[in-house]
């Protein structure tokens, strides 16, 4: 893919202006493998509707998806399912942490949204179906290869087994759900293929190139693939931009002005919808979980460009 220097000195200027600000917020710390990550990483990746890519910072460097990857599972149930879904996870932005059980019970197990935990477990039951647990993970690390072109991406074992290890609130969602039938395959299989997901490795050119089908209508680009319709495009941005940064939406909507979703790795995808894909990373995270320096990136990223969508 040919560079372009405007986005260039974009991204140069980005990583520039974050220096003094590397290392803060605080790492993931309920798990070794991402307690250990260097909290002054930062990287940042764009990958363009018309093949161009910009980048800076440690864009090589594999970090854990974690929540991001329920964009992608999202994807993949709106295709199996389509609108029937939104029967069994709402679309509203929850106003709560992101591994909230208190609305679920008031809500009698019909999670706010795909993008809080107790929803995207809801999500990953759709998706596995009854099925084997082996199958559905590999499905998903399938499509994260496609939709990345890149067949050399993996799950981090010892992350996926440090979640299970770990998993006890997530452990009590899906059995709450479970409760409320509202997931249908066993809890241990939902759990395994949820951990799984989120311990799927990629850097910040990878999840850019990723995300490109979200910022085309559902096509990506590049290949000319149908991933997914326009219709259901639409569906997920809007969803990205109302709740993928949990109790902290509002705030990224008013800051950045694009549909986002963060992961407590610290990678938050971002879309500017007929333009670009964008990933940040930097793992150091605000009290909602988001990553702080990779927010204030995509911040001035957005006013730099011109791209929020208001
Ligand atoms: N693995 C984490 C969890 O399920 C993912 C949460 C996140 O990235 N926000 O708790």
């Amino acid at each position: 893919m040919e560079s372009t220097d405007y986005l260039d000195d974009i991204v140069a200027t980005v990583r520039q202006d974050m220096e003094s600000h590397l290392g803060r917020g605080k790492v993931a710390d309920y798990i070794p493998a991402l307690a250990r990550v260097d909290p002054k990483n930062f990287a940042i990746a764009i990958a363009t509707c018309d093949g161009r890519t910009a980048q800076a910072g440690g864009v090589h460097l594999p970090f854990s998806i974690q929540s991001i990857s329920k964009i992608f599972t999202l994807t993949l149930a709106l295709n199996k399912l389509g609108a029937n879904l939104w029967e069994r996870v709402g679309r509203e932005p929850s106003g709560s942490r992101f591994n909230s059980i208190v609305q679920l019970e008031a809500e009698k197990g019909i999670p706010r949204n795909p993008l809080i935990n107790a929803g995207a477990v809801v999500i990953t039951d759709a998706l596995l179906d009854g099925g084997d647990a082996d199958a559905t993970i590999a499905e998903i690390l399938g499509f994260m290869r496609r939709l990345a072109d890149d067949p050399a991406i993996v799950i981090d074992d010892e992350v996926a087994e440090s979640e299970a290890q770990t998993g006890f609130r997530n452990s009590a969602l899906a059995n709450f759900l479970r409760a409320n039938e509202n997931l249908k395959s066993k809890v241990e299989d939902v759990l395994k293929v949820y951990f799984n997901q989120c311990a799927i490795r990629m850097n910040c050119r990878q999840l850019a190139r990723a995300g490109l089908y979200l910022a085309n209508a559902g096509h990506d680009p590049l290949n000319h693939a149908s991933v997914t319709t326009p219709f259901r495009a639409k569906r997920i941005n809007a969803v990205m931009m109302t709740c993928g940064h949990y109790d902290a939406s509002g705030d990224f909507a008013c800051r950045v002005g694009l549909p986002g979703k963060s992961g407590v790795g610290g990678g938050i995808l971002a879309i500017a919808p007929r333009k670009a894909s964008i990933c940040v990373w930097s793992p150091g995270l605000n009290a909602q979980g988001n990553s702080m320096v990779g927010s204030m990136a995509l911040e001035r990223l957005s006013s730099l460009t011109g791209w929020s969508v208001f």
